[in-house]
């Protein structure tokens, strides 16, 4: 059906969709989380 809008997987810690990047890893849709950052998104 549909293949690439789809959501890879879900962040495990934030319970966020993630997408495969070029690289073909897992991230964010928005912005790459830092595990040290101050969280500024909003769930
Ligand atoms: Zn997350």
């Amino acid at each position: 059906m549909h293949g690439q809008r789809f959501p890879f997987e879900f962040c495990d810690d934030c319970g966020a969709p993630l997408y495969p990047n070029t690289e073909g890893e897992t991230v964010h849709a928005e912005l790459p989380e830092q595990s040290n950052a101050p969280s500024q998104t909003l769930h």
